[in-house]
């Protein structure tokens, strides 16, 4: 694939290396060629600045694309018009439960169409896979960007590959077929799929979102830090916990809340938002790295968590997703299974919301933040749940009790009513 320039082009300049600077058009790349840096997109933002204010932002319809100049699609975005602009819930019980005084949740469980905040990356990823001319579109995935993929690329009439490991959640496969993508089950964990995805970018030209497509696909992520401040009435949070795969949604919602001041959407605050990550003890390189003070993570080679979303032992932005904690003042935590279940069950149990076992992750960091003191009981907090419980439901069958049944008979009902509420 050559390089491809778009005329139309109005906000996004190309691409550019986070490490040395270098300058590259906007084409379907991903590393720089001198030092293996990432490329990120460049933008104006004088002339973004020029073109939005928060009176014409809250005119447009409510969807990921009102933030659409700081997003890298030249033309109107084909794919996924519909995706985002979820839910921020302020959660009064949950809040309680955890000893905070202000609490919100961005509900991405209900995002459009495959009930994860993939929808976000995907529909950029596929927008600019479009305008590039790519016909085949492929990723590697731990499971919600296969679902995202398939079922984006179906509604875009693209053809589709979503590479897996084989070990995932029931749902999470089904969520993929249904689409009538091409499924292709790796038996490995995820490093092996992405490393083997890799090798047919290369070969086959196609466009994988998370490979030759990331710096594109990975702009997506940052919706959601626009949403959230816009939801808050522009206001940024004392913090936010995000859970961490890879580290690009976490490095993305700081980028977020900094071109918000960039464009003068916002005022310099006086403290940066904190930043905090939140993965699972059984696959947990950056929370490991960061609190033993280090830069750089250690791979993880045998990913052992409930938390299938999240198992990524060598996440391609780690190292930037420490520095991101770091510099905001942040921390990481992890958690253990168990805490991920007991997390699923306090999310639904306050709220109403029924979060997979990354929203487990989340809320079990969160408590865990509040009880070390690291949170402020008066601060307030924004906690990032990221996918739909209905598509993870190993994790906690048989874990939350068993319907009792009975005959379609009064007297039967009667019984249990007796045993629940005591003889009248
Ligand atoms: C992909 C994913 C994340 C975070 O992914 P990053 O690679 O760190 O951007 C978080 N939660 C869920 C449910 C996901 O599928
Ligand atoms: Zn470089």
């Amino acid at each position: 694939m050559g390089f491809i320039m778009d005329k139309k082009n109005r906000f996004f300049s190309g691409l550019v290396c986070r490490e040395c600077g270098r300058k590259y058009p906007p084409a379907a790349i991903h590393v720089c060629e001198y030092d293996f840096g990432p490329l990120e997109v460049a933008y104006d933002y004088g002339r973004i600045a020029k073109a939005v204010s928060r009176e014409k932002l809250a005119a447009r319809p409510e969807s990921m694309w009102r933030f659409r100049e700081l997003l890298p699609v030249a033309g109107d975005p084909t794919v996924g018009a519909q995706v985002g602009y979820t839910p921020l819930v302020k959660c009064n019980r949950l809040a309680r439960a955890l000893g905070l005084k202000t609490l919100y949740v961005k509900n991405d469980t209900v995002n459009y169409p495959t009930l994860s905040f993939k929808d976000r990356v995907v529909s950029v990823a596929l927008s600019r896979a479009r305008e590039m001319g790519f016909h085949v579109v492929a990723c590697a995935s731990t499971g919600n960007l296969a679902n995202s993929v398939a079922a984006n690329a179906a509604a875009a009439g693209l053809k589709s590959y979503v590479l897996i490991p084989a070990d995932l959640e029931a749902g999470k496969v089904l969520g993929s077929l249904i689409f009538g993508t091409n499924v292709v089950a790796i038996t490995g964990a995820y490093d092996q799929v992405n490393r083997l995805c890799s090798e047919i970018a290369n070969k086959y030209g196609w466009g994988f979102v998370n490979v030759n497509l990331r710096p594109y696909y990975a702009e997506g992520s940052k919706s959601m830090g626009f949403e959230i401040v816009e939801q808050l009435g522009w206001e940024y949070p004392d913090n936010v916990v995000v859970p961490v795969a890879s580290g690009s949604l976490l490095t993305k919602i700081h980028k977020s809340f900094q071109e918000l001041v960039k464009v003068g959407l916002m005022k310099e605050p006086r403290a940066p938002a904190k930043i905090h990550g939140a993965q699972a003890t059984g696959c947990s390189p950056i929370s490991t790295a960061f609190k033993e003070g280090k830069d750089f993570y250690r791979p993880v080679q045998h990913p052992k968590t409930i938390a299938k979303s999240l198992a990524i032992g060598t996440p391609a932005d780690g190292y930037y997703a420490i520095q991101v904690v770091n510099q905001t003042k942040g921390e990481c935590e992890d958690a253990s299974d168990e805490e991920i279940i007991e997390g699923i069950r306090l999310l639904a149990s306050t709220e109403g919301i029924f979060s997979e076992t990354a929203g487990g992750v989340t809320v079990a960091c969160a408590k865990k933040l509040v009880q070390s003191g690291k949170i402020g009981k008066h601060e307030s907090v924004v906690l990032c749940i990221t996918g739909h419980g209905l598509k993870t439901q190993e994790a906690v069958a048989g874990k939350c009790g068993q319907p009792r049944i009975i005959g379609p008979k009064l007297g039967e009902f009667e019984k249990i009513y007796e045993e629940d509420f005591g003889k009248s």
